[in-house]
């Protein structure tokens, strides 16, 4: 056995900042990096083909990095419950670390590595990293994990918090070849049979979305993120949801740097943007907690009313909300938005949601779905407590949220033009029918643009009923 560690690399496509890695660092010099291309996950049918881009182009950047420490990021195709013991016992390291994780797959998944490495003799060393409060530190005063967000974020925001590590400095590479050691070359997205052409409108990898928090934090977004986020036509949020996603940025440089524009604000105004947007790191990690808590979310509703919900099951509707054909135009802009970038804008990705629910009437599982096959950012946490908040399935107590497309285009996208750019074949329509939905039939055929599907007003009606007959039934 020799001194070297093996780094398995997650959630956490980076070197500065991150605690598993710095902690084997600390223990030697002799690191080697690895990624696992997991089948069980590559072969899911919800893998979205913009976040396997994502994923690769990351993981080459990460790659280069390792190399210019004197080292090496490994690539496995494999199983890392039988490839990591096999690599870790050609490499003859003595332990491997890893970041911790709060989904149930990774958390079996990293239960069977530990068990398999254990039995060769490997120690194993989890560290936590993602969030910067993990599961189980904040609790209520009875000692139970948070089911309401307001008293989450109060005790949240009140820890301290820990300050950011830099990247590890010179590392020692190993001796042995891919041959013997049985990792790969980093393949092409089209190894998955993926195609992706379109530009991603995120920052892919670590020092992209260093800049883009930079650019955030340094110019005037922040400050005025409480109004701007609301606006899809404008650049008003980080958009570094894929790079906290896949941890291409540490959370306590982001929260560090949130908290260094907080001390130089100059009105209350911008103080608010800014503990606005920490609202929101801190969403993110309320849902990590309650998934790790409550792994049954991932499955299904939390509220009892919805079990059992008589949700329709017309699929021709469900494909033409996929597609942005719902004859809506708020609606059809945001989905046009998701298919063409892998990205949606989070007013958007609430108004869509209650339209596939409240309107549609259809399962939110299916919109849970869809989202993660098209999402660059795709969280099984985020998502789906998107999902159950938008279904008000979830652990947010407010009953029932209907949005009516039509009042929310006029107030987030008054001049239209977030339709306009999604929506290229209402370009010449006059901006008051376009945010409105009121066009003329004439004007929908002359232009190829769908009539509505379903009415809102009847199908909040009708939805309100089922609600109250599911209701009254348990
Ligand atoms: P910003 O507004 O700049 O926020 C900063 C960061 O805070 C985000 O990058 C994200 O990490 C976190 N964040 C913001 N809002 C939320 C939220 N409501 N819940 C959890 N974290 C949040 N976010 C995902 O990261 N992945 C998903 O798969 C996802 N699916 C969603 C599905 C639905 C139905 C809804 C309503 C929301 C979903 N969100 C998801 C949350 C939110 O829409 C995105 O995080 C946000 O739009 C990303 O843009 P941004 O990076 O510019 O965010």
């Amino acid at each position: 056995m020799s001194d070297r560690i093996l780094f398995w690399h997650r959630r956490d496509l980076r070197l500065a900042d991150n605690l598993g890695l710095t902690a084997a660092c600390q223990r030697t010099r002799q690191v080697t990096g690895v990624f696992c291309l997991d089948p069980a996950i590559l072969n899911r049918e919800d893998l979205a083909p913009a976040r396997l881009v994502f994923l690769l182009d990351s993981l080459r950047e990460l790659q280069a990095g390792y190399a210019r420490l004197g080292s090496d990021l490994l690539i496995l195709h494999q199983s890392p419950v039988t490839g990591l013991p096999a690599l870790a016992k050609a490499l003859k390291v003595r332990s491997v670390f890893w970041n911790q994780d709060v989904e149930p797959y990774g958390r079996r998944r990293d239960e069977q590595v530990a068990a398999g490495l254990k039995e060769q003799g490997i120690a194993v060393q989890q560290i936590w990293d993602q969030l910067l409060h993990p599961p189980g530190t904040i609790l209520t005063g009875s000692g139970s994990p948070y089911t309401v967000y307001g008293p989450f974020w109060k005790n949240w925001r009140a820890q301290p918090k820990q300050d950011p590590v830099p990247a590890p400095p010179a590392l020692q590479g190993h001796t042995e070849t891919e041959e013997t050691l049985g990792t790969i070359a980093l393949p092409d997205p089209q190894t998955f049979q993926v195609i992706w052409t379109n530009p991603l409108e995120i920052p892919v990898g670590e020092a992209a979305a260093r800049q883009q928090l930079d650019q955030f934090c340094q110019g005037t977004t922040i400050g005025q993120y409480d109004e701007d986020r609301n606006y899809p036509a404008r650049p008003g949020t980080s958009r570094l949801s894929a790079a906290l996603k896949f941890g291409t940025l540490g959370i306590r440089t982001v929260w560090r740097q949130a908290e260094q524009v907080l001390v130089r604000c100059r009105s209350d105004e911008e103080r608010n943007g800014v503990e606005v947007w920490q609202k929101e790191l801190a969403w993110r990690e309320f849902y990590q907690h309650v998934l790790y808590f409550f792994p049954a979310l991932a499955d299904g509703p939390y509220r009892p009313v919805w079990k059992g919900f008589p949700w329709r099951e017309n699929r021709d509707q469900f494909a033409a909300w996929c597609a942005g054909m719902t004859g809506y135009p708020i609606v059809d802009a945001a989905m046009r938005q998701l298919n063409q970038t892998g990205w949606m804008h989070n007013r958007c990705r609430m108004i869509v949601a209650s339209f596939l629910t409240k309107d549609l009437i259809l399962n939110w599982q299916w919109g849970e779905k869809y989202f993660m096959q098209q999402l660059c950012d795709g969280d099984l946490a985020a998502n789906n407590g998107g999902w159950q908040w938008s279904a008000s399935s979830g652990m947010d107590p407010k009953p029932l949220r209907i949005f009516n497309p039509a009042s929310q285009a006029q107030k987030f996208d008054p001049e239209a033009d977030y339709i306009r750019q999604w929506i290229p074949e209402l370009k010449s329509v006059d901006s008051e029918r376009l945010v409105k939905g009121n066009l003329p039939k004439a004007v929908r055929d002359r232009v190829g643009y769908p009539d509505p599907i379903v009415n809102h007003q009847q199908q909040q009606q009708t939805f309100k009923r089922l609600y109250q007959q599911q209701k009254n039934a348990i």
